[in-house]
């Protein structure tokens, strides 16, 4: 007879703990979350800046309607609880030739402007290759992405139904040989090139099918008012109303299995019973025994591990370059940009992002802005950030804004910075990794873990997990995870 008011608890309150959590609570669970952070959200955080608090994660919002299904399930409308704005500039690209482009959330828009930058034969080029991932990702959304455990043979037997796709695909091709062959200007490589980043892969090792992830920037890029954290607050809030309590500063150190199932969990601050467990964090933790030798086996070996980052987060004054919300600083070298990665080690010619928040909305900010400046990382095994290191980056960065005519008064110091070494502490045992396993290598998608783990009553959610990192799949995996949850335990 199933416990008619399962307790669950959620470890880890980033966004996919957060759905998940908010579907069991709206499901007739006891949902308790547990996350060693402050407050809800995981790396849709924000650091304090004299301008106001910063975002020090995510800023690009896609697939907005993953988040709209979350709140309608529940019988909410996201509208009422978090105020999310559409971009009309999706990014703003410069290159080291003096060369702008503005890709728009109207595609009329972005083709223009990709005529007007780089001529007719570029134009038509972006057409067949939008159409081309557009069909590709259509085509993997439902057998793939909405799917709680996707396998080779269905994704097999789904291209196989419908041959046409296999061309585009081009699945023995890297996404680098794949764009080199549909563009013949490199800068259009080199911007299509760097989606490959959004789930932690090179370019020029990464299957030609992440070349769809473009496509979910292409259907629109939204702003959370406030900040990216406020999403994650507004989901916490909600779920809260329908009965979820959390926990913060409180962190889980052993889950405890009995008879071959989850039975409680182990936090600094005491003993919990569960009937069910959703780890929320990096699979790897559970892999590598961090949460205890019961539950090893829930996962396996998350290895080669996706990218890092050093981010700065703070406010200053810009002069010189004319950002946009989101901006693109390209490489100077985009053959050998990402070679230092794959050797862990620094990228001494990196492309930038910036995120210029407060200019979200056409906004002109008048005295100082809130920045967060982006650039990739190799994963590192060490917990201590170095010093020296962070100085040669803030050194790299700040010559490639300079030589770019970009001005920042003051520019940002090492206080100023995240590490691969800060995310490894903050993130335990993911090595830095912000989005889990490597994409890298045609079948990576199917070695990451899904929702249901082999131990019964213990379930997986988050940017490690299938379908993969990001918010919006984050989210996904989160919803897979509650309704698997939900199924096992006879609740609706
Ligand atoms: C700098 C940066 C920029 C990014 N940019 C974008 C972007 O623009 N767009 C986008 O869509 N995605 C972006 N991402 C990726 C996106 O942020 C992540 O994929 C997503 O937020 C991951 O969510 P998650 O569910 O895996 O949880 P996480 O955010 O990883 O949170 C997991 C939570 O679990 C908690 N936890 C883990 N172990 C324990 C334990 N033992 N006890 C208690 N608590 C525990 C942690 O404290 C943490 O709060 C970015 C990420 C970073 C870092």
């Amino acid at each position: 007879m199933p416990n008619p008011t399962p307790n669950i608890v959620v470890i880890g309150a980033g966004i996919g703990g957060l759905t998940a959590a908010l579907q069991l609570a709206h499901g007739g669970a006891r949902v308790t979350v547990l996350d060693s952070h402050d407050a809800p959200g995981g790396k849709m955080r924000t650091r304090p800046s004299v301008a106001g608090p910063v975002d020090a994660g995510p800023t690009v919002l896609t697939l907005k309607h993953v988040f709209d299904t979350l709140f309608h399930d529940v019988g909410a409308d996201i509208a009422d609880h978090v105020t999310l704005l559409p971009e009309p500039i999706l990014a703003r690209h410069f290159w080291p030739d003096g060369t702008q482009l503005d890709l728009m959330a109207d595609p009329a828009e972005s083709l223009r402007n990709i005529r007007d930058v780089f001529g007719g034969r570029a134009a038509q080029q972006f057409t067949t290759f939008r159409d081309q991932t557009a069909q590709l990702f259509d085509a993997f959304d439902a057998p793939m992405m909405q799917s709680q455990a996707p396998t080779l043979a269905g994704m097999t037997a789904q291209v196989l139904r419908n041959p046409a796709m296999i061309p585009a695909m081009q699945s023995h091709r890297t996404m680098t040989r794949a764009l080199s062959r549909r563009f013949s200007d490199p800068r259009l490589v080199q911007l299509f090139g760097r989606y490959a980043t959004y789930v932690g892969g090179v370019p020029d090792r990464s299957p030609a099918l992440l070349n769809l992830i473009s496509q979910a920037e292409g259907r629109g890029v939204w702003h959370v008012v406030g900040g990216m954290h406020k999403l994650a607050q507004a989901i916490a809030d909600l779920a809260t109303v329908h009965g979820a309590t959390f926990h913060y500063n409180t962190h889980v150190t052993r889950v405890e299995t009995q008879d071959g199932r989850i039975a409680a969990v182990q936090t600094d601050a005491g003993r919990i019973k569960a009937d069910a467990v959703l780890f929320n964090g990096d699979p790897q933790a559970l892999h590598t025994g961090l949460l205890g030798t019961g539950v090893t086996q829930a996962a396996s070996a998350q290895t080669p591990r996706s990218l890092s980052a050093y981010v700065a987060s703070f406010a200053s004054t810009a002069t010189g370059l004319p950002l946009a919300g989101h901006n693109v600083i390209f490489a100077d070298d985009p053959a050998t940009e990402y070679a230092p990665l794959s050797r862990d080690q620094m990228q001494t010619d990196p492309t930038l992002y910036i995120c210029a928040q407060d200019r979200f909305g056409g906004q002109t900010p008048t005295g100082p802005e809130r920045f967060e400046l982006i650039m990739n990382a190799s994963p590192t095994p060490q917990t201590t950030p170095d010093h020296k290191e962070a100085e040669t980056c803030l050194t790299i960065i700040t010559n490639r804004l300079r030589s770019r005519g970009l001005h920042l008064d003051p520019w940002p110091t090492v206080a100023d910075l995240t590490m691969p070494q800060d995310f490894n502490t903050v993130f335990p045992a993911s090595h830095g990794s912000l989005y889990g396993r490597s994409p890298q290598g045609l079948l990576a998608a199917f070695k990451r873990p899904t929702a249901r783990t082999p131990i019964a009553g213990l379930y997986l959610a988050g940017g490690g997990v299938h379908p993969g990192a990001g918010v919006p799949m984050a989210a996904l995996s989160g919803q897979h995870a509650g309704a698997a949850m939900l199924q096992d335990l006879h609740l609706t």
